[in-house]
């Protein structure tokens, strides 16, 4: 999937994301999902999304996959699906998106955050040790950029204190921690099948993954106002549906997903190539216990603004994974967590740059990203 053969013009931009050639190689089974799901009239629920659901979860190689209108509403139908009661506290990380831990809060649950470790920027298992409380309830590990988080001593940490485990998938289609793939390792775990995931759809979407048939059967019911039948209503719920039209083109996109992780993989590889002797960045760590699918491929780098602001003018799209920590946050101030709390989550925002990362990204792209880097720093 990357060209080396591409002889794109040295000058031309670098995107930060390209949809495009994963769209253009699957133009024609796109168009005929699209065409089936309208034949079939079917546009909540319905048999595309049944016939989904079976897919990603023998996918995951989990139970059962109950599809949702989103990753924050997995997270949120999840969460709710633990029993959260008022009061009850929940650990997760502030190095992640603001989904992880706003769905908890609409879940019920008081956020409380442990650091991350610096090597792997996920969560650190002796900061959770000493976040949890006899209020605590919960962990949330997030998957972050594509790579497991340390989950062995985590789910043992959450076994000898009687806590449950929701993953925080949304980054880790096909990422492993040891043998186990990701999402199958918690009681339940989220994924978002957000356009930019690693499997997007064309549009919003996310999935709620276990093994526990009775708690996957709560999420169905969240996800359809509370219902167990047509009308019986056994609990609210929310309208927080998969719709057909994109669970058809989830299924087509599903297909690849394998073959993209590997080329996002082998692109990873050619940055780390690439960039090894410029001593001003820092490499992702991938941990011996990971298989790394490289949602986003994160260097630390010095002087990153300035560095960022060169691969700008040089016309390539960079991002930034997360820059300010939930906890310093304007709707996390009245957990009134300054400065210093999480040193670690706070030095990585400041350092943390994502590079162009994408399957179908070419060789060529991804040297002349690492040769701006490396001119920037050695002239
Ligand atoms: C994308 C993402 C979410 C939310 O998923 P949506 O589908 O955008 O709602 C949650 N957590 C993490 C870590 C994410 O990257």
């Amino acid at each position: 999937m990357i060209d080396s053969s591409a002889s794109k013009d040295s000058a031309e931009a670098v995107p930060f994301l390209d949809l495009a050639p994963q769209h253009q190689e699957l133009a024609a089974d796109l168009a005929g999902a699209f065409a089936r799901a309208l034949a079939l009239g079917t546009f909540v629920g319905g048999p595309e999304v049944t016939a989904f659901e079976e897919e990603f979860a023998a996918f995951v190689g989990t139970g059962w996959a109950v599809g949702v209108n989103s990753g924050t509403d997995a997270l949120r139908f999840a969460y709710l699906a633990m029993d959260i009661r008022p009061g009850d506290e929940v650990v997760t990380v502030p190095n992640t998106f603001i989904a992880t831990t706003a769905a908890l809060t609409q879940a019920g649950a008081s956020v409380r955050f442990a650091d991350v470790n610096d090597d792997v920027l996920t969560m650190d298992p002796r900061a959770l040790e000493a976040a949890i409380t006899p209020r605590t309830v919960g962990v949330v590990p997030v998957h972050l950029f594509g790579q497991a988080a340390d989950m062995d001593p985590i789910l043992s940490i959450a076994r000898r204190r009687g806590l449950w485990v929701v993953e925080d998938a949304a980054q880790a289609h096909g990422a492993r921690y040891k043998d186990r793939p990701a999402g199958t390792m918690g009681a339940l775990a989220a994924f978002s099948f957000y356009p930019g995931k690693n499997l997007g759809a064309c549009g919003e979407a996310g999935a709620v993954v276990g093994s526990d048939r009775a708690r996957c059967e709560t999420v169905r019911r969240l996800r359809e106002h509370g219902q167990s039948r047509k009308y019986v209503h056994e609990v609210e719920g929310y309208n927080g549906r998969l719709d057909a039209i994109q669970a058809a083109f989830l299924r087509v996109k599903l297909k690849r997903l394998e073959q993209w992780n590997e080329a996002r993989r082998k692109a990873a590889g050619m940055y780390r190539e690439a960039l090894k002797d410029v001593s001003e960045v820092r490499l992702p760590t991938e941990a011996a216990y990971a298989r790394h699918v490289y949602h986003l491929f994160v260097i630390r780098a010095e002087r990153r603004d300035e560095v960022q602001a060169r691969l700008g003018a040089s016309g390539i799209t960079t991002g930034l994974h997360y820059p300010v920590p939930l906890h310093l946050q304007n709707a996390y101030r009245h957990l009134d967590l300054g400065r210093g709390t999480f040193p670690v989550t706070e030095q990585a925002a400041d350092s943390m740059l994502s590079l162009p990362m994408f399957p179908g990204i070419t060789a060529t792209q991804i040297y002349r990203v690492a040769s701006v880097i490396s001119k920037f720093y050695n002239g």
